[in-house]
């Protein structure tokens, strides 16, 4: 059981709702901070942990200094995700940048920062000695193929285009050895929103045995190994997290089998969960504004698939309250909708509720949990959708506005208005 909490009570939401118009996202950086804090003492027992949050989960560059103050690093793939690391004070090593099919131009960013360049391809070694210099530290990613189950959300590793292949590895690392580098890392992702603890315990010991291998067959010594991401978090109340604590111990009791005493002993641990960082932490805040009743009961909100997308794209369940009457009865069943012209924007189909009231004004305000990473990131314009903006409960009980919301200014931005005035048909 996981319990479904929000941090703040109906009135102060109504309050927040009347300054900023819904609908919104909340963080709670109390929380956050917290959470931060545990992961890290719990891997406190594995040699030089390092959490690199994944920016692309929340990309808000005040979450990423919050992050970076409790001592957590950055996961970029993108070049505004190496820039928003950069901003919120992320640098050096700490920045991870894990991305595939790359440009150039972010190559020669990730190394002009000083991030570890995490490659996906065999022939990228090539492409970014082109393009900006073999780095002294780097890092492969490891596609294990048919030797790792997948999972829903990622698929299965033989049918995922990241990656470097095993036997590509062994010659991938002889390569940049021969062109310069010095120091080697590991990396692999192979599942996405996993709650099964032993999956990621097992990832971690098929990192150690390749690590091994490496080193017997190349002489390469690997000095980290990094886990990816992919924790799950319990999006439904009957569905159980993965203890910070249980993974850490299952790690270590791996490492203690396979790393410990021997020849790469001590391998630093790194990882770069994004979801299980934030995502329990943010809440899409919506007012329910329309009824309608024909085949089924429906309540419209003023947010719609654009502000949170993973109920669309994945059938994902987000639990769903109605601020104030937590404890009412359940008594209708609603299937919960956006405005967007798309029949799949549905944040809840067949959701037992209590009875909603609707109205511009007066409606009920609806809280979509466990928002926090993939959420508003997710977000799109299609069909002249305005993303909504972002707000942060301060650990003194403050609320600051960290993103504003969009604007048809900020959606038209991009189009050439002055040109258009003079454009001969
Ligand atoms: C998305 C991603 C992550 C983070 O995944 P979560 O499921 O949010 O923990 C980490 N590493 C890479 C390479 C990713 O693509």
């Amino acid at each position: 059981m996981s319990v479904k909490h929000f941090p703040l009570d109906r009135e102060r939401l109504e309050a927040l709702a009347e300054k900023y118009q819904t609908p919104f996202y909340v963080y709670d950086e109390g929380a956050i901070r917290e959470n931060a804090r545990a992961i890290q003492r719990a891997f406190a027992m594995l040699p030089g942990y390092k959490e690199h949050f994944a920016v692309k989960a929340l990309p808000n560059p005040f979450i990423l200094k919050i992050l970076a103050e409790e001592g957590l690093g950055a996961d970029c793939s993108s070049l505004p995700e190496l820039l928003l690391a950069d901003m919120a004070g992320i640098k050096g090593e700490a920045i991870m940048f894990s991305s595939n099919e790359t440009p150039s131009a972010e190559f020669r960013k990730a190394r002009e920062l000083g991030a570890v360049i995490n490659l996906d391809d065999l022939s990228h070694i090539e492409f970014l000695e082109r393009a900006a210099g073999i780095p002294d530290l780097i890092s492969c990613r490891y596609n294990p193929g048919p030797l790792k189950e997948g999972n829903a959300i990622i698929g299965k590793p033989e049918e995922a285009k990241f990656g470097f292949t095993r036997e590509q590895l062994f010659d991938g690392y002889r390569l940049l050895k021969q062109k310069g580098a010095r120091r080697f890392g590991l990396h692999t992702m192979v599942a996405s929103n996993e709650l099964g603890l032993e999956y990621h315990i097992e990832t971690a010991r098929m990192l150690f045995d390749l690590a091994l291998e490496i080193f017997s067959r190349t002489g390469l010594r690997i000095e980290f190994v990094n886990l990816g991401g992919g924790v799950g978090i319990p999006y439904r109340p009957d569905e159980e997290g993965i203890k910070w604590e249980d993974l850490a111990g299952g790690v270590k009791k791996a490492y203690d089998e396979k790393i410990k005493g021997g020849p790469l002993d001590p391998l630093c641990i790194h990882s770069e969960y994004g979801r299980p960082i934030t995502g329990p932490y943010g809440w899409l805040v919506s007012r329910a504004v329309h009824r309608k009743g024909i085949y089924r009961e429906y309540i419209g909100l003023d947010s719609c698939m654009a502000d949170l997308m993973r109920p669309a794209l994945y059938g994902a369940y987000h639990h769903i309250t109605i601020a104030g009457r937590e404890n009412e009865e359940a008594s209708k069943t609603y299937d919960v909708v956006g405005s967007l012209c798309e029949n799949n924007d549905k944040f809840a189909v067949r959701r037992k509720l209590p009875e909603i009231r609707t109205g511009e004004k007066d409606g009920d305000l609806v809280i979509i949990h466990d928002a926090g990473a993939h959420g508003r990131a997710m977000g799109f314009n299609y069909n002249g959708k305005l993303r909504c903006g972002e707000l942060l409960l301060r650990p003194d009980a403050s609320v600051v506005e960290i993103r504003r919301k969009e604007t048809a200014g900020d959606y038209f931005a991009t189009l050439d208005l002055e040109g258009l005035k003079d454009f001969i048909l």
